[in-house]
């Protein structure tokens, strides 16, 4: 019974969900044609020590860091992304002195 209802009330408010739906695809198609275009200006190597990037590496995608700057697109490698956040942690507290950051 409860069941019929909810597909029931489904039904009335189709056509506004419909509108909803093609409006939301339509932004996911942008954003994954945004996204397309960024994935095509990767470089294919880490900024800092050149490693090889491979696009089809998922794992490689998972751990390598992108940096979007308006039209620039920088790749770091986890290592060097990790010695990158280091040093800025260091600039920081340099700057900062904060003491017993540890
Ligand atoms: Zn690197």
């Amino acid at each position: 019974m409860r069941l019929d209802r909810q597909i029931r009330k489904k039904k009335k408010v189709s056509s506004l969900k419909k509108k909803l739906k093609r409006k939301q695809e339509k932004e996911a198609k942008k954003d994954l044609q945004e996204k397309a275009g960024l994935f095509n200006k990767l470089g294919e190597e880490c900024l800092v020590c050149q490693k090889d990037f491979d696009k089809k590496n998922k794992e490689m995608v998972m751990s390598w860091s992108v940096i979007v700057k308006e039209d620039t697109v920088r790749l770091y490698c986890p290592e060097c992304w990790d010695r990158a956040n280091n040093l800025i942690k260091e600039i920081k507290d340099g700057y900062t002195n904060t003491k017993d950051d540890v």
